[in-house]
């Protein structure tokens, strides 16, 4: 059977999102085609927003609001700067929020270093971070990357970036499930191992 046009665009369009296979992706394209118009609208809406109405924070490139010269953890004076927790993603702000042990600043690198996908420390916010430190100010830097390889090799690259610079720099207490991503870490896990960060040697 060959579809109309629209619907295999959506098919295809929602086929390349991450943990989307064919299967759902048809599902959740006729599921839209036999909604009402107002579930169709709201999303096709929210999705023009995402991008318009979002902005990268220029401190710490945690995504926030449009029209926003800082995100909120940026610009809130109970926040202490000194101690700023360097993690992946957007979402490991929320993981490492939701824990509530955390009155730091936060440093989002956007990635991590990756050789086989071509990614390397220009495509991540890692000068930013250098300069950053340099700045002063920052007494210590949370290296949260995920324990993965990548994640890892990254905190590891930092380091070496900053050995000159006088910062402490500690690591997430292992615990955290090995090649495991942070937002998916239950609160009590992520604590712990925010609790117990150690020294980097
Ligand atoms: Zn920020």
């Amino acid at each position: 059977m060959i579809l109309p046009t629209p619907i295999q665009k959506l098919i295809d369009a929602f086929s390349r999102l991450p943990g989307i296979g064919p299967k759902t992706a048809s599902r959740l394209t006729f599921y839209l085609l036999n909604a009402s118009e107002e579930v169709a609208g709201e999303l096709s809406e929210a999705l023009r927003e995402l991008k318009a109405n979002t902005v990268d924070c220029p401190i710490c490139y945690n995504v926030t609001n449009a029209g926003r010269t800082e995100c909120e953890i940026c610009g809130s004076s109970e926040r202490d700067p000194a101690i700023v927790c360097v993690v992946e993603e957007p979402l490991d702000v929320l993981a490492m929020e939701r824990t509530g042990g955390f009155q730091g600043r936060y440093h989002v690198l956007r990635g991590a270093l990756s050789p086989i996908e071509g990614i390397g420390p220009d495509d991540l916010t890692i000068r930013q971070l250098v300069g950053r430190v340099k700045a002063g100010g920052i007494r210590e830097l949370i290296l949260a990357t995920n324990p993965s390889m990548e994640g890892d090799a990254t905190a590891m690259y930092i380091q070496q970036q900053l050995s000159a610079v006088d910062v402490k720099m500690t690591r997430l207490a292992r615990g955290l499930p090995i090649g495991g991503d942070l937002e998916y870490a239950d609160q009590t896990t992520l604590l712990r191992a925010l609790m117990g960060r150690q020294e980097m040697g």
